[in-house]
């Protein structure tokens, strides 16, 4: 045995086929925030299900508590004060909040009275211990994302749990949700819980851990302090490949040609006496939190808001962007932060999905669109940005969130647009996948396309601008230029 609260030794799963996990160990410790990485399809999810009695392994063994186990059963996960908080969060949503707290831990006592008080106590305990303030009738089906994160939260908290397991818990999360997340997380630490955070996200997983855990293709590649580790060991640990940005610095662009103005652009209740230039060539950024204001203004410049007052020039000339479809004609691209439900019909195959934003292209005046180019350019698209799989015939819905995000890259690529606007775009995209992201638009830039991007990820924004609109609450609080675009000045001007 170890000191560590819970270890798994070599444990074996597979799936048919499929080895999804190959003689893993780890080890985790009470207090610590250990953070467990990997691309998607790495294992990570399937350990944790092992962990919690959800799958057995094949071989190997788990250590919890000084207790050897072959296998776990749930219950015997959740005696043992382990508790998962799954992606979906698997809560009731019908249910209100105090009854989703107390639910579990009610029927556990096995009595056929139900005490509606003592499920009441129980609920407030709970949201005591992490000071969450929440309406406890509130339907569950009705809170936030990041509500219903902390009731998920404030629900493994019932049970006394020594080990809470995160599974990609801050996918959702803007980054105000995430400080709030990370507070709670801090003070779970303190009293001596481990935290098992699933992550890919650099900036999180670099401020929040104590010790991280990379898989790759069901393997342990490294266990290792977080201090011994940097981004671009972490990046080559995920991926197996030295990821070498193409370009070094941002793209300063032509301040000759301003393709694209704003002059005091006013849109009610989102933002106000806006001013911002859009040189040729360069990839400019929109920082801010949520509800600063950066996603309205990008949609605006899409045609997607009403415009009070200010004008928008094209090339020195005043234009109108009224609606998407002028935008379209404008030859302006947006890629949204929803892709999945803004960008992509996941239930059709690539190449509908490449091929729809400019099908007009591709379609003869009788108005049947021409197949065969259609397929041809997609797979040319698979190709360029590295889509995997390369089967154009594959629904959207099957691919992963970076692959999925490139194919909504792929679809505006193919309009040629001069201008193109990216909300958040590599929200939820694995590591490698980012980077040929960041290279592909680096190259569109060097070649003239004029790239605006609104990003609340600051690591993202000064890698790739050189110019930036830092908002926050409807209005731009800082410009920074050059030198200037530090992860220090992009916090203290958006918070
Ligand atoms: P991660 O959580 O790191 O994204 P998973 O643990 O979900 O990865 O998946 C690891 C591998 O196991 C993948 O190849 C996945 O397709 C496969 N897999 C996971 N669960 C199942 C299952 N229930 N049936 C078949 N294959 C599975
Ligand atoms: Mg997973």
């Amino acid at each position: 045995m170890n000191d560590g609260v819970l270890s798994v030794e070599n444990i074996n799963k597979s799936f048919g086929g499929v080895h999804a996990l190959k003689d893993v160990s780890m080890q985790i410790r009470g207090g610590e925030v250990h953070c467990l990485s990997g691309e998607n399809g790495s294992g990570k999810s399937t350990l944790i299900k092992i962990i919690s009695g959800y799958y057995k392994p094949d071989s190997g063994k788990i250590c919890v508590d000084g207790n050897e186990y072959r296998e776990m059963t749930p219950a015997e996960s959740i005696n043992h004060g382990i508790q998962v908080i799954y992606q979906d969060f698997s809560l009731f949503p019908n249910l209100s909040v105090m009854e989703n707290l107390s639910i579990n831990a009610e029927a556990a006592r096995g009595s056929k009275i139900i005490s509606y008080k003592r499920m009441r106590e129980t609920a407030l305990r709970a949201v005591e211990k992490i000071n969450l303030k929440i309406d406890m009738k509130a339907k569950v089906a009705d809170l936030s994302v990041a509500d219903r994160q902390m009731t998920a939260i404030a629900r493994a908290l019932v049970h006394d749990a020594k080990v809470i397991i995160m599974d990609e818990a801050t996918a959702s999360l803007t980054r105000n949700e995430v400080n709030c997340l990370f507070k709670v997380i801090h003070q779970l630490k303190e009293e001596g819980v481990a935290i098992v955070f699933v992550s890919h996200k650099l900036d999180e997983v670099f401020e929040i851990s104590d010790s991280i855990t990379i898989f790759r293709n069901g393997m342990n590649v490294v266990s290792c302090k977080a201090s011994e580790i940097n981004e671009e060991r972490f990046s080559y640990y995920m991926t197996g490949r030295e990821i070498q940005s193409t370009q070094e610095k941002p793209l300063v662009g032509d301040s000759s040609r301003i393709m694209l103005e704003t002059k005091n652009l006013t849109v009610e209740g989102a933002f106000e006496d806006v001013s911002i230039q859009l040189y040729k060539g360069e990839i400019f950024g929109i920082a801010g939190q949520l509800g600063s204001g950066r996603t309205e203004l990008a949609m605006t410049l899409f045609g997607m808001a009403d415009i009070k007052s200010g004008e928008i020039l094209m090339e020195g000339n005043p234009i109108k962007i009224s609606s998407v479809q002028k935008a379209k004609q404008l030859k302006i691209g947006y890629v949204p932060e929803d892709r999945l439900t803004e960008g992509l019909f996941l239930e059709q195959a690539l190449v509908e999905n490449v091929a729809v934003t400019h099908l007009a292209d591709l379609s003869s005046k009788a108005g049947f669109y021409h197949k065969k180019e259609a397929e041809e350019e997609t797979t040319q698209w698979i190709d360029t940005l590295s889509i995997s799989p390369r089967n154009r015939n594959n629904l959207a819905q099957k691919l992963s969130g970076g692959n999925q995000q490139k194919v909504v890259l792929a679809k505006w690529l193919a309009c040629n647009p001069s201008i193109l606007i990216l909300n958040g775009p590599t929200v939820g995209v694995d590591i490698g996948a980012k980077q040929d992201i960041y290279d592909l638009l680096n190259q569109y830039a060097s070649q003239g396309m004029s790239i605006i991007i609104a990003s609340d990820d600051i690591l993202e924004i000064k890698k790739l601008c050189n110019r930036v609109a830092v908002m926050k609450g409807g209005k731009i609080n800082a410009f920074l230029c050059g030198e200037e675009v530090t992860e220090q000045a992009l916090i203290e001007a958006s918070i």
